[in-house]
Formats: structure tokens, sequence, C-alpha cells
């Protein structure tokens, strides 16, 4: 059984006031039945790590560098997010293969380097409004899923969350059908190359304008192992029924 997982992905969202949602979602979830990670700015990992010390609420990154160190001004690597005390990265957000032009090669190289340096990558892949109107969704996550996965990846450390951009901070969302057909075509890509047993473990999310009020929905959906959360993330309010839904589909 693969251990359901919520993300919250902060964006561009959070000063040093904003750890007190940390405390109320540890003080509200103090032993969830799934895994709860949120991913703050890389300013505030070490604080949130704090913070949630001796809980079992886990911190991320939302990005990182393919390269372990080097003169890179302005990136983080891998191993500086472990350093800080995350356990997972989220990498190929669209926002970043939007905004900061990243290939799907570039994304696979960041998902080897979050490996190497003992971190969870979360690989984000999604089609976009006009990719899935002309009908070729499956085929833009065949692409990304092939490009995007390094060899390195396992069940115990990889996790592909399906976003597809206009769902993302849109108030849209794929019907449950789209959300399934996709979760599955997913899943048989990475059993036929990682094999029954590795791809049978691999936490597959969806993500796109999760809210309190649809996430029963979704979560019911077979093959859909959890959700990465972006503006209902941001208080502890909405996420924690986000979590509670889940939780009772777990
Ligand atoms: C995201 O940024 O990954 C996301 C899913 O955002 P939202 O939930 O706001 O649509």
């Amino acid at each position: 059984m693969r251990r359901k997982l919520v993300a919250g992905n902060w964006k561009m969202h959070g000063l040093q006031a904003d750890l007190a949602q940390l405390t109320a979602l540890n003080a509200t979830h103090p032993a969830p039945a799934i895994d709860i990670l949120i991913c703050p700015p890389a300013t505030l990992i070490t604080a949130a790590c704090a913070t949630c010390e001796g809980s079992a609420m886990q911190i991320g990154g939302q990005d990182c560098h393919a390269r372990a160190s080097g003169a890179f001004t302005g990136d983080l690597s891998a191993l500086m997010l472990k350093d800080a005390g995350a356990s997972a990265v989220i990498v190929g957000h669209s926002e970043r293969r939007e905004a900061h032009e990243e290939s799907s090669e570039i994304v696979r190289a960041k998902a080897k380097a979050a490996h190497a340096a003992g971190l969870t990558a979360i690989i984000c892949l999604g089609e976009s409004l006009a990719q899935r109107e002309a009908a070729n969704t499956l085929d833009i996550i065949a692409g990304q899923l092939s490009l995007s996965v390094p060899d390195s990846a396992a069940a115990a450390n990889t996790v592909i969350a399906y976003e597809p951009c206009w769902a993302i901070g849109s108030g849209l969302t794929p019907s449950p059908e789209q959300i399934g057909e996709v979760h599955d075509f997913i899943r048989a890509r990475l059993t036929t190359r990682f094999g029954a047993a590795q791809a049978d473990g691999m936490r597959l999310l969806y993500g796109g304008s999760v809210k309190p009020g649809n996430a029963a929905e979704i979560f019911a959906i077979p093959d859909v192992d959890g959700a990465l959360v972006g503006g209902a993330s941001l208080k502890a309010d909405d996420f924690s029924p986000i979590i509670n839904a889940l939780e009772s589909a777990a």
C-alpha cells in the first residue's frame, strides 16, 4: 500500500510570521495517518524545520539546481536544501518550466541531483489548455514523463505530480475521469520502465486548484495518492480540511 501524501507549495509566499500556520497544523494533526509536506520559500526552510521538530510534518524545497555546488549566483543545490533540513524538493513545476524555460532534460538533471542528495524528488508534469483541447494530453504526458524522470527514480525517492497547467491557480479542475485516465497512464508507463515493484510504490499526486470543497471527490479517484496544493496550503484553516479528506480516503 502506498502511503498517501499531501504536499503544500507555498510558492513565493511566506514570512517568519507565517510559520504560525505550521504550528496550527501540527496542533490539529499531531499524528496524521498520511504524509504531510510543506514546501515554503527556501528562506523559511530551516525555521520551518525547527517549528516542526518532533512533529510528523516534513519540509521541502520548491526547486533546486542540477549541480551540487558552483558559480551559480542565486541558485540553491539539492545538497543545500538537504543541509537546511528539507526531505524533498519539487522539480519541474509548470511555473518553472514556463517562466524559467526549464526543459524536461533540465528537470531530469534536477531530479537526479535531488536523488543524489538524498531528497525525494516531486516531479511535476502537465499539459496546457491548448494541448488538452487538441487531444494531445497523453502524448505530452508521455514525453514529459520519459524525459523528466531520471534512471535513479525508485519508489522510495520519487513522487510524480500530475498538474495540468490550466488548472493551477485557476479554480478549474479536470473531471475525475480525466484525472483518472492520466494517472492510470502514468502508472502504466512507470511500470513498463521501472517494473511493477518500483512503479507500484511511486506515489502519484494530482495538483491544480485542490480546495477543501473538491478534495474528497479528487481523493476518491483510483490511483490518486494525494495532492500537490498551492493556494489552499497557505492557511491552516484551508489546508486542514484537505488533510482530513485525504485521511478519510486512506
Ligand atoms: C501548484 O502550484 O502546484 C498548485 C497546484 O497551485 P493551486 O493549488 O493554487 O492551483
